[in-house]
């Protein structure tokens, strides 16, 4: 792999693909708020949850709302892979305890019916904790709970997306090589390779010990990506500066080119040739700047000028599907 400028003048030139770019929006009062707020910012691609993430019951989707959202994804003349789902934090596929791995592939699976419903192409979701079992059982218990999901939704297109974590505790996906090798053990289990891929999170990533601060460590991180998990099977990035140093193992996120990643890494990935058509999606802190300016967007900015494209410099008509 060609080690690319990152000096975040000129280099989009050299990089061929769309850079896909967005943020994890509200749906509160409505899935498609997210697709509004989303055009409204400019934005190429957003994540949303799909139901309330801090509760086990979600009311069934309405037909009206799954019309209403394709529809607007097709107004904004976004193909397939420009939405992403995130699968609720309560759900833990490598618990050891019968009943809470039961509960969690039993939202796991609704949390992939909804998207299959939506027509969302990535769910992303955190392998999970092996708490008081081992690393071991845990990974077990992830590739006994895909067999479960993909026998329950046979035939379905949506994408399951392993994330790679901060690696802390009980918490498994810290190391390339783990997710990798997860997601070779889900495949041999299910034969269903089409429908796992992976998510990579920065800041979870650089807090893991992968150090993205700089212009070399970051191309040898993203190397290393490759060489683990190849990085045509990484389907969805997270964008995120980190609060924590690296290696760390704390989860804080940064706004872009605040943090201890920083601005060169954050060059490195967006200019990288092999990471462009990926939804790229920001879960930085939300807010407005004291004169009303939406933080989203000053990082979008940011993330737009180390591509070297120029703000507003989004290709609208360049990068609609047909
Ligand atoms: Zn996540
Ligand atoms: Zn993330």
């Amino acid at each position: 792999m060609k080690t690319r400028s990152t000096n975040g003048t000129g280099a989009a030139a050299g990089a061929p693909g769309r850079l896909l770019l967005g943020s994890h929006l509200s749906v509160a009062g409505g899935m498609t708020n997210a697709l509004d707020e989303a055009e409204r910012l400019g934005m190429d691609c957003v994540q949303v949850f799909t139901k309330n993430q801090q509760q086990w019951k979600a009311r069934p989707l309405d037909e009206g709302d799954v019309r209403a959202w394709r529809s607007r994804v097709a107004e904004l003349g976004w193909d397939g892979a420009r939405t992403v789902s995130h699968a609720s934090y309560l759900i833990n596929l490598a618990s050891p305890d019968d009943e809470l791995w039961a509960r969690s592939v039993d939202l796991m699976t609704i949390e992939i019916e909804r998207c299959e419903a939506l027509g969302i192409a990535f769910l992303v979701h955190h392998p999970g904790a092996y708490t008081t079992s081992t690393r071991k059982a845990g990974l077990s218990r992830i590739i006994d709970a895909y067999a479960e999901l993909f026998r329950r939704t046979r035939g379905f297109g949506t994408v399951s997306c392993l994330e790679n974590t901060v690696g802390s505790g009980s918490n498994l996906g810290g190391r390339f090589e783990e997710i990798a090798a997860l997601r070779a053990s889900i495949i041999e289990r299910t034969g269903e390779e089409r429908r796992v891929g992976f998510c990579i999170d920065t800041c979870h990533a650089h807090a893991a010990g992968y150090d993205l601060s700089r212009a070399e460590s970051a191309a040898t991180a993203i190397a290393e990506l490759d060489a683990a998990c190849g990085l045509a099977n990484v389907r969805v990035l997270h964008l995120n500066d980190s609060k924590a140093p690296c290696g760390s193992r704390r989860d804080r996120h940064e706004h872009i080119g605040k943090g201890t990643i920083g601005a060169a890494g954050f060059a490195a990935v967006v200019n990288h040739a092999g990471l462009r058509d990926r939804p790229m999606i920001m879960e930085t802190p939300k807010g407005d700047t004291p004169g009303g300016t939406p933080l989203d967007s000053l990082n979008l900015r940011k993330l737009r000028q180390l591509a070297g494209l120029r703000s507003g410099g989004r290709t609208r008509g360049g990068v609609r599907a047909s």
